[in-house]
């Protein structure tokens, strides 16, 4: 079982299922949203547990994007023609179980680290 929340607590999620596609996300977006990079992994919408009211902001007409309307914490990411849901790993309460499986949008990066640490990366 995985448990994690906002920064404030208002917003909780758990899933008991196992995540898929763990990555870092370096596109404007989740660069803007987050401050930085995005990690998160997906789980079946139905096997996503949230607790308290989401802030969801259609970013895109791709997807729209989770976060606590109180701290701020982006903590969701879903694209509108998909039955799943992304969620922050930076969010989870203790060991996610998780390994990254690679970068995506790093032609969107901060010109302020390097990726080095080897995994598949995507344009
Ligand atoms: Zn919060």
């Amino acid at each position: 079982m995985i448990k994690g929340s906002c920064l404030c607590g208002d917003i909780r999620f758990e899933t008991a299922a196992a995540p898929q596609g763990a990555s870092m996300c370096h596109c404007n977006q989740c660069r803007k949203q987050s401050g930085g990079v995005w990690s998160s992994a997906f789980v079946p919408d139905a096997e996503l547990t949230i607790t308290g009211d989401v802030g969801w902001y259609y970013a895109s007409e791709l997807a729209k994007r989770g976060s606590c309307p109180r701290c701020g914490s982006f903590l969701f990411w879903k694209a509108h023609d998909e039955d799943t849901t992304s969620f922050a790993l930076g969010a989870v309460d203790g060991p996610t179980g998780l390994t990254l499986t690679k970068h995506i949008f790093t032609a969107s990066k901060g010109d302020y680290y390097d990726i080095a640490d080897g995994l598949p990366q995507k344009d």
